[in-house]
């Protein structure tokens, strides 16, 4: 074997080992781990997100039916002066109770906007206050504070900041604590099935805008004033809405009812606290995996 050929032969393998070496700090580079990319303490950002998906995908069933009472609220005011509806109005002494009840017996209050995602609750309950006016403020979210369950308030967009109506700030701190969701109860008030197509529209999708702009949130629910709609509101609100919340009495099934609407349950002074617990216990959760 003559010396040329050993030099070829050395010149290959050190070509191969460079290769070799090559493709090896390549490989290295593009599989270094976070910590070495960012010269910061090891924390792996993905393994968070890993464990949620995980979890998400163990936890979530194929399908979840559920019977939810939904109750409807309108003002919460001790003294009802002069105004003639007064069925409206509930004291706070009894939403006191209601809620009470409701947090000594283990059920959750849920908000609308969770109203498919019930796997994580057995007992499910929503509280849902339209008009709501300054009252809302003064009387009922104290209460919802003393015994930590959630409401969702459907606001009249343009009374905010009006006379007797909650301001910008009390809305702001509500949504803040946590346990007030804000949702859609249009413009004006106006009965929808009355107005123009424009109009409505307006009233429907507007709303939701300018609440979303103002509050920095996402609404999910249309809250239909009077419990007035009908199949075109209904289209409108597919637009831009998930839900519809009727004025129809009774329980909420998942199975039986369309999800633009959905019935609630009046909340009115007259209803003994019996009747209210009857409801309660009518609230289940079955998952089906
Ligand atoms: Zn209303």
């Amino acid at each position: 074997m003559n010396s040329k050929k050993i030099n070829k032969k050395v010149i290959i393998l050190i070509i191969l080992f460079l290769a070799l070496l090559l493709v090896g700090v390549i490989i290295y580079f593009f599989n270094k781990p976070n910590y070495i990319k960012n010269d910061i303490p090891y924390v792996d950002d993905n393994i968070d997100k890993k464990v949620e998906l995980n979890s998400k995908e163990e936890l979530l069933p194929k399908e979840i039916i559920a019977s939810v009472p939904i109750f409807m609220y309108h003002f919460i005011l001790s003294d009802y002066g002069n105004y003639p509806d007064t069925e409206n109005f509930l004291k706070p002494e009894t939403l006191e109770e209601q809620l009470k009840y409701i947090s000594e017996n283990g059920y959750q209050t849920i908000f609308m906007n969770e109203i498919e995602s019930l796997y994580k609750y057995d007992k499910p309950v929503a509280l849902t206050f339209d008009d709501c006016f300054v009252y809302f403020y003064n009387n009922a979210f104290p209460l919802l504070k003393k015994y930590n369950q959630k409401a969702t308030i459907c606001l009249i967009y343009n009374y905010i900041n009006g006379e007797n109506y909650l301001t910008d700030e009390q809305i702001k701190e509500m949504i803040d604590s946590g346990l007030v969701s804000v949702e859609s109860h249009t413009l004006s008030h106006r009965e929808l099935t009355t107005l123009s197509d424009e109009e409505e529209r307006k009233e429907i999708l507007e709303s939701k805008e300018k609440l979303e702009n103002d509050f920095n949130i996402s609404l999910s629910t249309i809250c239909y004033p009077v419990g007035d709609y009908n199949k075109d509101t209904i289209n409108v609100a597919k637009e831009q809405y998930k839900y519809g919340l009727a004025m129809t009495g009774g329980m909420y099934h998942s199975n039986i009812h369309d999800l633009y609407s959905i019935p609630r349950i009046y909340a009115n002074r007259t209803m003994p606290l019996s009747t209210y617990i009857n409801y309660l216990k009518q609230s289940k959760v079955e998952l089906v995996w």
